[in-house]
C-alpha cells in the first residue's frame, strides 16, 4: 500500500510529455496534469482553451 502511494508520487511529480521534473500543474475538471516549463509553455494556449487553470508546482 504504502509502496504503491509513492510510486504514484514520484509519477505525478515528472511532466506528462518528458521525463523532465514537473514545473506547472494544470487542473483540468477531468483531473490534472503536470508540465515541465518547456512543455507548459508550449500547451498553455491550448490547455487555457479547454478550462484548465495553471499552476506553478514547487
Ligand atoms: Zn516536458
Amino acid at each position: 500500500m504504502a509502496t504503491q502511494t509513492s510510486v504514484i508520487l514520484t509519477n505525478r511529480d515528472r511532466c506528462d510529455r518528458c521525463r523532465a521534473a514537473a514545473a506547472v500543474r494544470a487542473l483540468l475538471p477531468a483531473g490534472e496534469l503536470l508540465f515541465c516549463g518547456h512543455h507548459a509553455r508550449k500547451h498553455a494556449p491550448r490547455l487555457r482553451e479547454i478550462g484548465a487553470q495553471l499552476r506553478p508546482d514547487p
